[in-house]
C-alpha cells in the first residue's frame, strides 16, 4: 500500500475506505471486508451515526489497532472549544477506541452562520491541539475549508492542519484549492471520488477504462492518487470494495490525466462551506 507522509510525520495510506451511509450491520460488514482486502485507512464522522458500527468492524476484523488509521470528524453543531472536547469524547466512546488517528473539523464556521467565524474555528482548533497534546489524537486536520478559512486558521494555530478533505472527482476537483493546500504542506483528501455514482456513463472515462482493461471506478481512483491526493471510496458491495483498491497495477499517461482534468463540470454535490443548508 502506497502512503503519503503528513506534515506532522505520521503516514497515511493513499487509499482508504469511506463509510457515509454505511450503517448498522451493513456498516460493520463493509469495514470488516475493507480491512480484509487491505485497506488500512477508515473514514467515518459523528454525522454519519455509524461510529459504533465502524468501531465494531475494526475489532471484528482482527487487524491490530495500530495498523489502522481511523478518521472521524467533528460535526458543525459542535464547533467551539468546550463543545469540540465533549463531541470528541463521544466519538471516541462510540468507536470504542483509546485514540483517534485523524480528527477533522467537518465544515468550517463561516461568515453566514457565525458573527465571528474566525474565532469559532480558532477555538475549536485549540481544543483539538490540546487533545492531540494529551495523546488522544495523533493528527489533526480539516475538511471543506476554502483558502480563506485556512488562512484565518493559520493566524492562531500552533499546529498546522495535516489534511484538508474536500470534494474531488472528475468533473469537480478544485484545482486552485488543491494547489494552495499542497504549497502549505497540507495533504488533500478526496471525498466522493466517484461523485456518488455520477461519473459512470461518461464517454471519456469509459474509453480510458477500456484501454487499460479497468473499470471507470478504478480510472477515477487512479486519477485521484496520481494527483498525490488521498482517496476514500465508499462501498458496501464486497466485489466493489475489492475492485476499488486494485489500482496499483497500471498508470494513466500524462495525456489521460490532462483529459480527465479538463472534463466539464459533472457530479458536483452542491455542498459549499459558505452555504450550510440548515442553521448549523
Ligand atoms: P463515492 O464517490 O465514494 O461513491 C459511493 C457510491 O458509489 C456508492 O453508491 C457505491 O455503491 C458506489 N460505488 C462504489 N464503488 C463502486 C464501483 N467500483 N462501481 C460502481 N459503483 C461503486 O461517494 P461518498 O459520498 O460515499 O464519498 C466517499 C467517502 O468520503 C464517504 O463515504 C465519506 O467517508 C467521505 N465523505 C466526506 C464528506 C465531507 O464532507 N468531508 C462528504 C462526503 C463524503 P455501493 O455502496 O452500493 O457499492
Amino acid at each position: 500500500m502506497k502512503e503519503l507522509i503528513l506534515n506532522d510525520g505520521h503516514k497515511i495510506p493513499i487509499i482508504g475506505f469511506g463509510t457515509y451511509k454505511s450503517k448498522k450491520q451493513g456498516g460493520i460488514e463493509s469495514v470488516v471486508a475493507a480491512l480484509a482486502n487491505g485497506y488500512r485507512l477508515i473514514d467515518t464522522a459523528a454525522k454519519y451515526k455509524n461510529e459504533k458500527a465502524v468501531g465494531q468492524g475494526i475489532k471484528l476484523s482482527g487487524v491490530p489497532r495500530e495498523k489502522i488509521v481511523v478518521t472521524t470528524k467533528l460535526w458543525r453543531e459542535n464547533l467551539g472549544y468546550e463543545k469540540a472536547k465533549t463531541a470528541f469524547g463521544a466519538s471516541l466512546n462510540k468507536l470504542g477506541l483509546e485514540y483517534i488517528d485523524l480528527y477533522l473539523i467537518h465544515w468550517p464556521a463561516n461568515a453566514r452562520n457565525y458573527k465571528n467565524w474566525q474565532k469559532t474555528n480558532a477555538d475549536t482548533w485549540r481544543a483539538m491541539e490540546e487533545l492531540q497534546a494529551q495523546g488522544k489524537i495523533k493528527s489533526i486536520g480539516v475538511s471543506n475549508f476554502w483558502q480563506e478559512h485556512l488562512e484565518a486558521l493559520f493566524q492562531t494555530a500552533n499546529v498546522m492542519p495535516v489534511i484538508n478533505q474536500i470534494e474531488f472527482h472528475p468533473g469537480y476537483w478544485q484545482p486552485e484549492l488543491t494547489e494552495f493546500c499542497k504549497k502549505q504542506g497540507i495533504v488533500v483528501e478526496s471525498w466522493s471520488p466517484l461523485a456518488r455514482g455520477q461519473v459512470f456513463g461518461n464517454e471519456l472515462l469509459e474509453s480510458i477504462a477500456n484501454k487499460h482493461n479497468k473499470s471507470v471506478a478504478q480510472i477515477c481512483l487512479r486519477w485521484v492518487i496520481q494527483h498525490k491526493v488521498v482517496v476514500i471510496p465508499k462501498s458496501t458491495t464486497p466485489k466493489r470494495i475489492e475492485e476499488n483498491i486494485d489500482v496499483f497495477d497500471f498508470e494513466l499517461s500524462a495525456k489521460e490525466m490532462e483529459q480527465i482534468n479538463a472534463l466539464p463540470e459533472m457530479g458536483f454535490s452542491g455542498e459549499l462551506p459558505d452555504i450550510w443548508p440548515d442553521k448549523v
